[in-house]
């Protein structure tokens, strides 16, 4: 699914085919979930194939990376240029691409010197499914900031996403919502979330949250659609009486929610605001430029 046999990716320096791409079982990311990575878009636009926010995806991952003292020798501008030249090896224009730094053998606890940088890239639809998501509050919580660095994209702390997701689909649901440490309201399994109630959007607060670069960008698209976003702490019982909510991410894109524990939203999700910025999304990243709404 992820690579053929004519599959190229970038690993240390070298564009190689994938199936020659290989490493230590003793990593460190291996044994203990020290890596960072991303998960990036490109789409085809009228310009040729645009990676949405590269530059963002690009500092993240250089954000993470720090914050974890692992060691990356590369610019953002740097990694952009990689990128692309990996997607045009490949082919590719409508693509996921995965980039991921994973460290050399180190069975201690402090972080090994040496850093490796593979990138791939593949087809993949949304993330997601395109049906409305049926979602369960989770019985997990997003980890506590004060224990490591939730606005990182760090290998680790996805298995408390895998622990959720997992839960949610042996409980007949699509998703997960999770609560953080303190139980408001945090963030999907891998994706931000947002609920509509009267006509303004309400998403949860940065600090305790993976704050995602498609989040950042619904705030742009409300704003040019005129439409009032707040950030707030909230429990999940305001959800009861929400008209509509939608998660959001950049695997994900924009993904309706039809219900939380299976009480659904009020309105349908074509009369929701999340209906509209879905489709402003998707002409924001295929379109290559600012939006304008009929
Ligand atoms: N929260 C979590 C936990 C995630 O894994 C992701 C996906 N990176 C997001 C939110 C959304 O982030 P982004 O919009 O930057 O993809």
């Amino acid at each position: 699914m992820y690579y053929s046999d004519q599959t190229i990716v970038f690993l240390n320096g070298r564009y190689i085919n994938a199936k020659e791409a290989t490493t230590s079982l003793y990593s460190q990311t291996m044994h203990y979930g020290n890596g960072v990575f991303e998960g990036i878009r490109s789409y085809t636009t009228p310009e040729g194939t645009s990676i949405f926010k590269a530059r963002e995806h690009y500092e993240r991952l250089l954000y993470s990376a720090k914050k974890m003292h692992i060691r990356l020798n590369y610019s953002s501008q740097e990694l952009e240029g990689i990128t692309y030249t990996l997607l045009k090896k490949n082919n590719l224009s409508n693509a996921y691409i995965r980039p991921l730094v994973y460290l050399n053998e180190n069975m201690s606890l402090t972080p090994a010197d040496g850093t490796n940088l593979f990138i791939a890239a593949w087809e993949w639809g949304s993330y997601l499914g395109n049906e409305l998501q049926r979602v369960m509050l989770s019985s997990y919580q997003r980890p506590n900031p004060k224990s490591c660095y939730i606005d990182a994209k760090i290998a680790g702390h996805y298995t408390n996403s895998i622990l959720a997701a997992t839960e949610a689909k042996l409980s007949g649901f699509d998703e997960a919502l999770l609560l953080d440490a303190d139980g408001f309201v945090a963030e999907g399994s891998a994706a931000n979330f947002f609920y509509e109630k009267e006509g303004v959007l309400f998403t949860p607060c940065k600090t305790n949250i993976l704050p995602g670069i498609t989040r950042a960008t619904i705030f742009e698209l409300a704003d040019e659609l005129g439409f009032s976003v707040k950030e707030q702490q909230f429990t999940p019982d305001v959800l009861k009486e929400a008209d509509s909510a939608f998660f959001c991410g950049t695997a994900a894109e924009v993904a309706g929610i039809a219900s939380l524990d299976n009480i659904p939203f009020k309105k349908q999700w074509e009369d929701s605001l999340g209906y509209i910025i879905q489709k402003g999304y998707k002409k924001l990243v295929t379109q290559k430029r600012k939006l304008t709404v009929a």
